[in-house]
C-alpha cells in the first residue's frame, strides 16, 4: 500500500505558509498501515496539477491532494481534476444547503454566487461531506488509484481526514496493523539513554522498532510494531514498555504521542489541585501559551505577566529596583523574585520566572548573550538554575520553553 500526498498552493512554494497537512495526513495514514510514499508541493497551475496527476495514476494505491477548493479564481483544484476525469461539475443539494446555513449562521446574510460554487463538484465524485467548512473532500477513482481532494485549511483537512477518509481508508484496503508508542523522557541526552537501554534494546523483538526523537532537553522514544495479530502486537509492547519502565523510571514523564511536556503537566497540577502561574522575560510570554494550548488549562493556570521591559519588573511585577541594579536584571536573584512575584500575585502554588539574554547583541544587561535564568517558585521554596543556550535567537528562545516547563519535574 503506497500513498503520495500532493499540496497544492503557490503560498507554500513562495515560504509563506509551512505546509503542516502533509505531516498531519502522514501520521494519520501510518497509523492504519499506508506508507506515504511521496510528498509533493506544487503550484496552483493545471498543467503543473494535471501532470503531478497523471504521474501519479497507477504507480500509488492513494493521492491525497490539498488545497485549491476555495470559491475564488485562485482555486483551481476541482476545476483540474474534472478535466482530469472528464467529468463536469454539478450541483450537491445537501452540501448546498449545508453552506446557505452555515453563511447565514455566521455571516447573517444569504449566500452569494461564490458561496454557491462551494456546492459545486464532479459528478463522478463520492462526496466527503465538510461539516467543519464550507468546501467539500471529494474520493473519485481511477483504474487503480483513488484520487482524494481535501480543503487546504488544516482543520478542516483534519476533520476530514479523520471522519470521511480514513474510515474509508480502512475499508477499502487490508493492511497490516502498526502500533506506536511514545515514551517522553526528559533531563537525559540521547547517547546517554541510548547507553542505559542498550541491552533491552536488542533484546527486542524483530517486529518492533525503536525511534529515538530528540528535542532539546527531551528524547522521545517511540516503539512501533507492525503485523497481521493486532493482539499480539498490543501486548508485546506493552511488555517491553514495563521492562523499559523498570530501566529509565526516573526519567520517564509521559506516554502517548498527545503527551507532551504541557500535556502531563496539566494532568499533574489537575491530579494534584496545584494551580501556576508565570513572569516571562525574555520567553515574551510562550510558556503561558504553551500550557495554555492545553484545553482544561483554566482549571491550574492562572495567568503570567510578560515583564520584558526592566521598568515593567518593576512596576507591574514589583521586583525592587535595588536587587536589578545590584545583581542585573539579569540573574539569579532577579529571576527568583521574579517567580516569588509571580506566586503571590497569583495565589499559586507554582510559579515559572525567566529572564535572559536572547541575544544577537548584548543590549543594556551585563550578562553575556545566551545567559538565562530560570526559577521556580514552589510551596517549599524558590529554587533556579543558570543556562547558556548560546545563539541564535530563536534558539535561546525555544530552550528557555523548554527548560522552563520542565524546571517543575527537577
Ligand atoms: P479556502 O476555501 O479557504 O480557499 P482552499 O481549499 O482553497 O481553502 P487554500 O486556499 O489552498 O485552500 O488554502 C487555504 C488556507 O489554508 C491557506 O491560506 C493556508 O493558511 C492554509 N493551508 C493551505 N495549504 C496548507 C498546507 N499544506 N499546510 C498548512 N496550511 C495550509
Ligand atoms: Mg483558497
Amino acid at each position: 500500500m503506497k500513498a503520495t500526498i500532493v499540496t497544492v498552493g503557490d503560498e507554500i512554494l513562495i515560504g509563506q505558509i509551512i505546509d503542516t497537512n502533509s505531516g498531519v495526513i502522514a501520521k494519520s495514514l501510518d497509523k492504519i498501515g499506508i506508507g506515504v510514499h511521496e510528498m509533493l508541493s506544487i503550484t496552483d497551475d493545471k498543467q503543473h496539477i494535471l501532470n503531478t496527476l497523471s504521474s501519479l495514476q497507477n504507480k500509488v494505491d492513494v493521492v491525497i491532494i490539498t488545497g485549491g477548493l476555495g470559491p475564488t479564481k485562485d482555486d483551481i483544484t476541482k476545476k483540474t481534476l474534472c478535466e482530469y476525469f472528464d467529468d463536469q461539475l454539478i450541483i450537491n443539494e445537501k452540501v448546498l444547503t449545508h453552506v446557505t446555513q452555515l453563511i447565514e449562521q455566521y455571516f447573517k446574510r444569504p449566500i452569494t454566487k461564490l458561496n454557491q460554487d462551494q456546492a459545486l463538484v464532479p459528478s463522478k465524485c463520492e462526496v466527503l461531506f465538510n461539516q467543519v467548512g464550507t468546501a467539500p473532500g471529494m474520493w473519485l477513482q481511477k483504474e487503480n488509484t483513488v484520487f482524494i481532494s481535501l480543503p487546504g485549511v488544516p482543520y478542516e483537512m483534519k476533520y476530514l481526514i479523520e471522519n470521511e477518509v480514513i474510515p474509508r481508508l480502512i475499508t477499502k484496503y487490508e493492511r497490516p496493523f502498526i502500533i506506536h508508542k511514545t515514551i517522553l523522557t526528559y533531563g537525559v541526552g540521547e547517547s546517554l539513554l541510548a547507553e542505559r537501554i542498550e541491552t533491552w534494546e536488542d533484546n527486542l523483538p524483530e517486529f518492533i522498532k525503536l525511534a529515538y526523537l530528540p528535542n532539546p532537553g527531551r528524547v522521545r522514544l517511540r516503539l512501533s510494531a507492525r503485523g497481521v495479530d493486532e493482539n499480539l502486537l498490543k501486548k508485546e509492547i506493552s511488555t517491553q514498555v514495563e521492562k523499559l519502565q523498570l530501566i529509565i523510571s526516573d526519567c520517564i514523564v509521559g506516554f502517548e504521542e498527545d503527551e507532551t511536556i504541557e500535556v502531563v503537566l496539566g494532568k499533574l497540577l489537575t491530579n494534584k489541585k496545584l494551580t501556576i502561574s508565570t513572569a516571562e522575560s525574555c520567553s515574551g510570554g510562550k510558556i503561558a501559551s504553551i500550557i495554555t494550548s492545553v484545553s482544561g488549562a483554566s482549571n491550574y493556570f492562572k495567568g503570567s505577566i510578560v515583564s520584558y521591559a526592566t521598568e515593567t519588573k518593576v512596576n507591574v511585577l514589583g521586583i525592587s529596583q535595588e536587587i536589578i541594579d545590584e545583581f542585573s536584571v539579569v540573574s539569579k536573584q532577579v529571576a527568583e523574585a521574579m517567580a516569588l512575584q509571580s506566586q503571590k500575585i497569583f495565589k499559586t502554588d507554582f510559579a515559572i520566572a525567566t529572564t535572559g539574554n536572547a541575544g544577537p547583541d548584548k543590549g543594556d544587561a551585563d550578562a553575556e548573550v545566551g545567559t538565562v535564568f530560570i526559577a521556580i517558585a514552589t510551596p517549599k521554596g524558590v529554587f533556579s538554575e543558570k543556562f547558556n543556550f548560546g545563539q541564535p535567537r530563536e534558539k535561546v528562545i525555544d530552550r528557555t520553553v523548554n527548560q522552563g516547563l520542565e524546571i517543575i519535574y527537577k
